[in-house]
């Protein structure tokens, strides 16, 4: 099923789909979807964030067939580079597109690094139900065997259908379509990098997605977060708490921060020796919220410590760089602990 011709409301936007291709837009700023060929072996170097968006696209013959697509090229870099700056800018672009009526989804190519704090970025703040896509590739497009056209193809695929209104933001890659809340780059090589603590959302099958479940927390349309004014978001950052961290590796973090993830072991167990330091950043001012370096589980409250006497948050089961997101812009709105938590057990 492509576009119907009946009149629905998505998000905030009322748009009435007719029988005709799906306008997309489509978001360049770089990574290695965007990468050109070094030297003679195209196998192994290249450079990232070289091609234009434009001329990834022209490389992907047949996909005008699926959608009209409107390319426009935002940013050039590595997505490791993303600042907190940098999301707000993006979100903003991927804002007008989405309430532009004459838009039917957005899709956003980025390298594959920071592909899942982007896309999170995007559940959070784009309070649309057109298809928000964030897709990237493994491959240069000069590598034998690249994804860079197969992914594309299915990011579009995916943007063009109506089935992809109201999952909030997804990550397209390798067939695969990740909820952008559950999603991380989990092998640094394979084509088959990402996953989801609960699987994917479903799958791009013969050129359309084909959805298995749909995303419970908050997201987009039911998120709290409004970025239309936003110029910075707070310093908020991640220590990883091993046995040997210094005092001084935690106070220095503390300093100049709003708030402290500190990636325990396990349920987000920290060691003894860490305490003291913790809180004692914590008494100039910063929120503590306990995570975890396993990749899947929850932080269970007053588990491992005593949260409530501590006044330490947990993240649920988000991962740190996510938690880290989710409250920069929780702190935006009702920076008291107990709103805090509530927002890592409502999105
Ligand atoms: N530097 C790239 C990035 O933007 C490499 C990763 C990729 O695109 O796969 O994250």
């Amino acid at each position: 099923m492509a576009w119907t011709s009946r009149k629905y409301s998505i998000g905030r936007n009322e748009v009435s789909p007719t029988q005709r291709k799906p306008h997309i837009a489509l978001l360049g700023t770089g990574g290695t979807i965007a990468g050109k060929a070094r030297g003679d072996d195209p196998r192994v170097a290249y450079d990232c964030s070289s091609l234009s968006i434009d001329e990834v696209l022209a490389m992907c013959r047949g996909i005008e067939q699926k959608a009209t697509i409107s390319a426009n090229q935002i940013l050039q870099k590595g997505s490791e580079n993303f600042s907190f700056t940098d999301f707000i800018a993006i979100a903003r672009e991927v804002w007008t597109y989405a309430f532009d009526d004459s838009f039917d989804a957005v899709i956003v190519a980025q390298g594959t690094n920071t592909i899942e704090e982007l896309a999170y970025f995007l559940n959070l703040t784009i309070p649309t139900s057109k298809p928000l896509i964030v897709t990237g590739a493994m491959r240069p497009p000069s590598a034998m065997g690249s994804d860079v056209c197969p992914n594309l193809y299915d990011a579009v695929c995916v943007a063009a259908h109506s089935d992809s209104c109201g999952m909030g933001a997804v990550v397209v890659m390798n067939s695969e379509i990740h909820a952008a809340r559950d999603v991380i780059k989990s092998n640094s090589f394979k084509l088959d990098a990402f996953e989801s603590q609960f699987g994917p959302l479903g799958y791009v099958v013969d050129g359309a997605p084909r959805y298995y479940r749909r995303p419970f927390r908050k997201h987009t349309t039911s998120s709290e977060f409004d970025i239309r004014h936003l110029q910075a978001l707070p310093m908020v950052e991640m220590i990883p708490a091993y046995e040997g961290l210094t005092a001084r590796v935690v106070s220095e973090a503390a300093s100049s921060s709003a708030g402290l993830i500190v990636i325990g072991t396990g349920g987000g167990s920290i060691p003894e020796s860490l305490i003291e330091p913790i809180k004692d950043a914590q008494s100039r001012g910063a929120f503590v919220i306990r995570a975890s370096r396993s990749p899947e589980g929850v932080v269970v409250r007053n588990a491992a410590h005593p949260d409530d006497e501590y006044e330490w948050l947990v993240v649920d089961d988000q991962q740190p760089a996510k938690a880290r997101i989710l409250l920069a812009l929780a702190l935006q709105n009702d920076p008291t602990k107990t709103a805090l938590q509530r927002c890592f057990h409502e999105y």
